[in-house]
């Protein structure tokens, strides 16, 4: 369709932010919504009152460091009234390039007086470029009501998406397609979609601001809810799908359950029991088990995992453990090992740095099925890495594999058409409904109980200027035969520089602060024998603190340590000082956290205080992803996660839940045949191509 306004140039940026068709730009939502209905000229304006002007730029100036972006830009508007209107915008330097004499523009903002110049004023007003283009064009579009702003695509700005849309409203006949069923639309009160649609870019006239930018008019709620829907429904037709699919059936019998107990060291707690039996009831189906097994730091995932295993290897199966880092998989092979000897199973470590002999051995042992558990890093995804009969795979730490990992797990199976079951583990918890829609194709079970007699770990911030009181402190508890953890920053993935900070530290804390006590040093450069040697002294006490990078981040499993410092905590990501909290509290001790600060930026603030405040996995989790923006909470590009033209998994979490619940009601009872089948085609074509994910079959 051609489109008035819309050149090649013009399409192409409208490219980039993904509208290519009129669907897309219909369905491209404002961000946001300004009042505009209070159009002014200069002079008619009073201090205190919200209002939009129509002017011309008279002058300007920018006053401090241009070229650093920090200058104050400061301009004179006028209009037809020979009104003097002033504007001034911090850290506006890059404005003197757009807002030059002669411009005209739209101004919207609070007016003030400023008695330094004697003119009134607007501190950093909204505006916009009125363009040569549009000179003549209909101005009620954009003042005089509610506005839409919407984010510029390229150099399309809001003022020329706003027209252009408005151009496609007004040149389409109404869409009498609702593509939703119309059982749910009544039920909910939903309006159609075509009105929607029309209140979505130009509300009706006595709307509430407010309410529009909550998001909550019931146009956006609408065309949230749809988004969530249709997505919701896409998954679970893609679940109901893999339901359908061969996997291994396995028997738990009673010698399996025998087995388990043998190899427990300690009693389930009650989410533990749980968990197993959604996983235990999901090997013994059918189909291949892909699921999500979600639990704080400490709350005993392994332990589950461990007895996933022992079905599948009573049931005559291998098992896969994958773990991000090699210091992880150390770990877990340590873990496994220790709790399969007594059911006499065989476990081995492969990972990138085991010579290239040991490997060829290793390999051969996994091969003809002589190892029961093979623990180890991507190098297990090598094609190389054969197994005999893969029963089950775990893979630890969900965020860190990519998609195609996955897909190479699958693929060492016994054959095409019998892929291993799957059991992810993740210490980032986040609320069931989000997993399961971010996590699209697995299920989800929550570990929500810590093991009995955990006592919660004190978290203290302290300036870097009280750090002899940090010692002290470390003194004491090594005195009463603790061990501790002092952690150094990766800064800007340099692992070398945070070795560096760490060999450094290493050095003053064992030389000159404590002389007397045993300090060890762990760092991802080393060799993997010192490495496994540091963490085997650490673990059987013979070191007292061990100085280390961020790479004990996960795994590392010593009960007697009690205190974890974190050295510029300002520079640690939320989830992983978390984490990292997570490696003491394990034992009976009352265990300490110490986040050690520079000068801190309000983010950085707020994270620390969300860490004293709180060591619940859930809460942080959801602070974190408050804090970043899911975008770059789950990283982009591993996750499903789709990208939404109108709901936001977080501002919107509770339409989330609504939508997902009727999606799978929907699918689990349609009213009929015909409705579950039209909306599977609708969602084919639909939403295909922004959800790539969604295959509908
Ligand atoms: P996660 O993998 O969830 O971080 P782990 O499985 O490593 O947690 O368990 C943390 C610690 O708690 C380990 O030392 C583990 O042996 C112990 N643990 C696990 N389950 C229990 C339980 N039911 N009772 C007591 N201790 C447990
Ligand atoms: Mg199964």
């Amino acid at each position: 369709m051609y489109l008035k306004g819309v050149g090649p140039a013009r399409a192409a940026m409208l490219e980039t932010k993904g509208l290519k068709t009129v669907e897309d730009l219909l369905t491209c939502a404002p961000f946001r919504y300004e009042d505009r209905s209070n159009v002014k000229t200069i002079r008619d304006l009073a201090p205190g009152e919200m209002a939009t002007v129509l002017a011309e730029v008279r002058s300007s100036k920018v006053a401090g460091f241009r070229r650093r972006n920090l200058g104050l830009f400061q301009a004179t508007f006028t209009d037809d009234s020979r009104g003097v209107l002033a504007g001034k915008w911090f850290h506006g330097a890059y404005l003197a390039d757009i807002l030059t004499p002669g411009q005209k523009v739209a101004l919207y903002g609070k007016v003030e007086f400023d008695s330094y110049s004697g003119h009134l004023a607007m501190m950093h007003p909204e505006y916009e470029i009125l363009s040569d283009e549009e000179d003549g064009s209909d101005n009620s579009l954009h003042t005089g009501r509610i506005v839409p702003i919407y984010e510029a695509a390229g150099k399309v700005a809001t003022r020329a998406l706003r027209t252009l849309t408005h151009r496609i409203l007004e040149g389409l006949a109404p869409l009498r397609d609702d593509p939703l069923p119309p059982h749910i639309r009544d039920r909910m009160k939903l309006p159609d979609r075509w009105t929607a649609i029309q209140d979505l870019h130009f509300p009706p006239t006595g709307s509430d601001l407010r309410v529009l930018n909550a998001f909550r008019s019931p146009a956006q709620y609408r065309l949230i809810f749809e988004e969530f829907f249709w997505l919701e429904c896409g998954l679970e037709l893609k679940r109901a799908k893999a339901r359908l699919q061969p996997g291994i059936w396995f028997q738990l019998t009673d010698r399996v359950r025998e087995r388990i107990k043998e190899m427990l060291p300690f009693r389930p707690t009650g989410a533990q029991k749980r968990v197993l039996s959604e996983i235990a009831t999901d090997m013994a189906a059918s189909h291949p088990m892909y699921r999500l097994l979600q639990g704080d730091v400490g709350s005993g995932k392994t332990l589950v995992a461990a007895e996933a295993a022992v079905i599948a290897i009573e049931n005559g199966y291998q098992v896969a453990v994958l773990a991000p880092t090699e210091i992880l998989a150390t770990q877990h092979y340590f873990y496994f090992k220790k709790l399969f000897q007594k059911l006499g199973y065989v476990t081995i470590l492969v990972t990138g740095s085991v010579s290239a002999r040991d490997k060829q051995q290793l390999k051969k042992l996994a091969a003809a099925g002589l190892a029961h558990v093979v623990v180890g890093t991507h190098a297990l995804l090598e094609a190389d890495v054969i197994f005999k009969r893969l029963g089950l795979a775990i893979v630890d730490e969900q965020h860190r594999f990519g998609v195609e990992q996955r897909q190479a797990l699958l693929e060492k199976g016994i054959d095409k058409d019998t892929p291993p079951d799957v059991l992810v583990m993740t210490a980032t918890p986040i609320p069931r409904t989000l997993a399961l829609t971010v996590y699209g194709d697995l299920d989800v079970s929550v570990i929500d109980e810590m093991p009995p007699g955990r006592k919660p770990i004190v978290t203290k911030q302290v300036t870097e200027d009280k750090i002899e009181q940090v010692y002290s402190f470390l003194q004491q508890q090594v005195a009463q035969g603790r061990q501790a953890y002092v952690v150094y920053p990766v800064i800007e993935e340099s692992e070398a520089q945070a070795m560096k900070a760490a060999q450094k530290m290493h050095g003053q804390l064992s030389r000159i602060v404590f002389p007397d006590l045993r300090v060890g040093l762990l760092h991802g450069k080393l060799k993997p024998a010192e490495k496994e040697a540091a963490m085997d002294r650490f673990q059987r006490g013979e070191i007292d603190i061990l100085v280390s990078t961020t790479v004990i981040e996960v795994g590392v499993d010593v009960p007697n340590a009690t205190v974890m410092v974190i050295e510029q905590a300002e520079r640690f990501g939320l989830a992983q000082m978390h984490q990292l909290r997570g490696r003491v509290g394990r034992g009976a001790d009352q265990s300490y956290c110490i986040l050690v600060t520079g000068k801190l930026s309000e983010l950085g603030r707020e994270r620390i205080r969300t860490l004293v405040e709180s060591c619940d996995g859930f809460y942080i989790a959801e602070m974190d992803m408050n804090l970043r923006g899911p975008g770059e909470f789950f990283g982009t590009r591993q996750s499903g996660l789709p990208a939404l033209c109108i709901g936001s998994i977080i501002r919107d979490a509770d339409v989330l839940e609504v939508a997902r619940n009727e999606a799978a009601a929907f699918v689990a009872h349609p009213p009929s045949d015909d409705a579950l089948r039209r909306a599977a085609v609708f969602i084919r074509d639909h939403w295909q191509r922004r959800y790539g994910l969604v295959q509908v079959g």
